[in-house]
Order: C-alpha cells, then sequence, then structure tokens
C-alpha cells in the first residue's frame, strides 16, 4: 500500500476492501500527497445526495465539524494535518452496491487529480456560475470526474455492469434520475480538458461582465 495513503473501512465489508484497491490502480501514478479515504458506516456530514466528499484538510475546511472518529485520522503522529480527506458516507459505501461505491470513490479521486495538478482552475471552475437550468455536473470539474468515474467504473466492474446499474438509477421515481440520465449520455474514454473549458468559461463571463 502506498505509504502517502491512509484508509479507514468503518463499514465491514471485504469485498469493498477489493474494489478499493483496483480504483486506486486506475489513477496510478497518484500525486504526491498524503490523502486519507474514509469509508463510513454513518452518513454524516454529507447531504442526501451526496455520494461522497473531497476535502482538502487546510485549517479552513478543517472547521467542518467532523465526528470524532474521523477527526482522530486527519493528523500524522506527529500532529500534522494530513493533506486530503476523501469521505464516502454509510450510504454509499454500506448499501452493498459495488458500482456506487466504486464510482464514488473514483468521483472523488479525479477531484484530487485535479487538485493537486490544477488548483487554481479548480477553484475557478468553482466559482463559475451555471446558467439557468443547468447542473452542477455542467461545471467543468464535475464534469471531467464524471468522465473519470465512468471510465473507472468501466475497467473495475465491466461496462456491461455500469451500463445496467445506471439503467436502473433512471427509472421512474428514482430520486437522482436526472444525474444518472447525464451519466448515462457520457463517453467513458470522452477527450475533455477541463483545465482549457474552465478557463474558456471564465474569458466569457469577463468579457459578459465588461460589455
Ligand atoms: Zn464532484
Amino acid at each position: 500500500m502506498d505509504e502517502q495513503i491512509k484508509s479507514v473501512f468503518k463499514c465491514p465489508d471485504l469485498q469493498f476492501e477489493r474494489f478499493y484497491t483496483r480504483v486506486l490502480d486506475q489513477f496510478r501514478p497518484l500525486p504526491p500527497r498524503r490523502v486519507v479515504c474514509y469509508f463510513d458506516d454513518q452518513s454524516v456530514c454529507c447531504g442526501p445526495s451526496e455520494r461522497g466528499q473531497f476535502v482538502p484538510l487546510d485549517n479552513k475546511n478543517n472547521r467542518i465539524c467532523w465526528p470524532d472518529d474521523v477527526r482522530k485520522v486527519l493528523r500524522d503522529e506527529g500532529g500534522n494535518l494530513l493533506d486530503v480527506l476523501i469521505y464516502l458516507p454509510g450510504s454509499t459505501c454500506c448499501i452493498g452496491d459495488a458500482a456506487l461505491f466504486v464510482m464514488a470513490f473514483a468521483h472523488e479521486l479525479q477531484h484530487f487529480v485535479q487538485w493537486a495538478s490544477s488548483p487554481d482552475a479548480l477553484n475557478a471552475s468553482k466559482k463559475l456560475s451555471l446558467p439557468l437550468g443547468a447542473s452542477t455536473w455542467d461545471l467543468p470539474h464535475e464534469r471531467d470526474a464524471v468522465i473519470a468515474s465512468k471510465r473507472a467504473a468501466a475497467a473495475v466492474i465491466g461496462p456491461d455492469e455500469v451500463a445496467e446499474y445506471t439503467q436502473t438509477q433512471i427509472g421512474v421515481g428514482c430520486p437522482h434520475a436526472d444525474y444518472w440520465a447525464f451519466f448515462k449520455c457520457i463517453a467513458p474514454h470522452e477527450q475533455y480538458d477541463w483545465v482549457r473549458e474552465t478557463e474558456r468559461l471564465s474569458t466569457q463571463k469577463k468579457h459578459t461582465l465588461l460589455g
């Protein structure tokens, strides 16, 4: 196991530990930063529609009120904060659904890669205002994370299982059917330069404001 990755599995499902390694393999080489992955059996600090969180552990973000169990693992033995927390709630990793676990973990890992490689673009993408009717996944960094999660899931559990899972989420009455309809249309090997797209949209916004 990589020295810079610490993982806590609160959910006692060995199957997920196996998938965990395989998802990580899709993102190697990982950025040389210290990350803790916390797979909770509770669903705290996440909204009902959130499947996971990527949290850089600078002082500001660390003021989020994490429960003691999580706070305990955010520091190294010398008491220094690690760089990043990837948190998956129990509603993602304890419901026995491998596809959801794999996609959610891969999605947050891609945010980790974005943060380490292009922090300014990530901040800029988060600040873009969405046109009326758009969804958060239309932001460049989110679209990029969705593409990466679909690609990783196809490699780890197979494209047929991904398609099957996606289809079950689009049915009538499913709470996040619009997200999964978007996900279904994403090509896992789509060439998408989210940094360039962020620059383009930021420039467009400046011109609109000036014009
Ligand atoms: Zn995201």
